[in-house]
């Protein structure tokens, strides 16, 4: 049986250890860390999304501020909006809520936020820094899939690692942080041939592909280690919303054979909002 890799627990502690600092600052009348989203449009599960980000910041002390933007804004009044913030001083971060509606570039958007804001690290700036090892803000998902790793004390140099998904979210940035940490990485795909040969080998797999229990447990190796990225809502007439959320991996079977992994809800999920009140954190220590 595995160990679980509880990233609700873990993603609380951090979320103290946070305010802690948080209150530091305050204490010494210095202002808290800053956080601006900014939301364009009406997508419900954006909406959820930014509703967490806010709670999450008033629990640990953390000033919140949601700019909410029409559905119909042209690239140029958001890219406005988004220098209003790179100038306003008691924001330290950034955050753009994607997808964005089909008519703005976001990659245009992403580039305009100041790299010293991008807490998302999605800056093409901050991703290269990332890729050639210097500091910068790694985005959250990869970077609290890497604190649960640490914190639960496994091993990752010289193992080897499947990661499924190539994403410029999860995928290539957890590889490239597997990779730092002198793990042998595999970066698997839509178009990868012989992938469950692959993760048979695999002493780290990584799922991020959004596809329910697509990862069989036989797949697994004995002893490996499993992080399941996906988010997928499933019927389930038991329960009272009609939906449950799963992750990509055949979780009761894949159990049986692995030492550690996550569960979907309460694995990887509630680490990313923690990450991002840390990055936030660390952009107001940068100043
Ligand atoms: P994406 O759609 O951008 O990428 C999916 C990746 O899966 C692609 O790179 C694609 O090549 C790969 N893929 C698709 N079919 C495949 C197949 N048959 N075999 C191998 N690879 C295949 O998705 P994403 O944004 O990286 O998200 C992936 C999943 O992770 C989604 O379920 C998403 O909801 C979830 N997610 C969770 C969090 C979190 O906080 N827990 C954060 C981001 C994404």
């Amino acid at each position: 049986m595995a160990i679980i890799l509880d990233g609700k627990k873990l993603s609380e502690t951090i979320k103290q250890e946070i305010a802690v600092e948080v209150k530091k600052l305050t204490d010494s009348s210095l202002l808290s860390p800053g956080l601006a989203v900014i939301i364009v449009g009406n997508n419900p599960a954006s909406k959820v999304y930014v509703s967490s980000k806010k709670k999450a910041c008033a629990a640990t002390g953390v000033f919140s501020l949601e700019v909410a933007l029409d559905e119909n804004i042209s690239q140029e009044k958001l890219i406005e909006e988004i220098n209003k913030l790179n100038k306003d001083d008691r924001i330290n971060g950034i955050l753009l809520q994607l997808p964005l509606p089909k008519h703005l570039d976001e990659h245009a958007a992403l580039e305009a936020i100041k790299p010293e804001k991008d807490v998302d690290g999605f800056h093409p700036i901050n991703v290269g820094k990332l890729y050639i090892g210097l500091d910068t803000f790694v985005p959250c998902t990869p970077k609290g899939i890497m604190e649960l790793l640490k914190r639960n004390n496994v091993q990752i140099a010289g193992k080897n690692a499947v990661v499924i998904g190539r994403s410029n979210i999860v995928g290539k940035p957890i590889g490239a942080l597997l990779m730092k940490e002198n793990a042998t990485v595999t970066i698997a795909h839509s178009k990868t041939q012989n992938l469950p040969e692959l993760v048979k080998n695999a002493d780290i797999v990584v799922s991020a592909i959004g596809k329910p229990k697509f990862v069989k447990g036989d797949w697994i190796k004995d002893g490996a280690v499993v992080v399941d990225v996906g988010i997928n809502s499933v019927d389930d007439p038991s329960s009272p919303k009609g939906y449950k959320l799963v992750g990509d991996v055949e979780y009761e079977e894949a159990e049986k054979k692995a030492s550690y992994i996550t569960p979907v809800p309460g694995g990887v999920g509630p680490m990313t909002i923690a990450m991002l009140l840390s990055n936030t954190l660390k952009a107001r220590m940068n100043k």
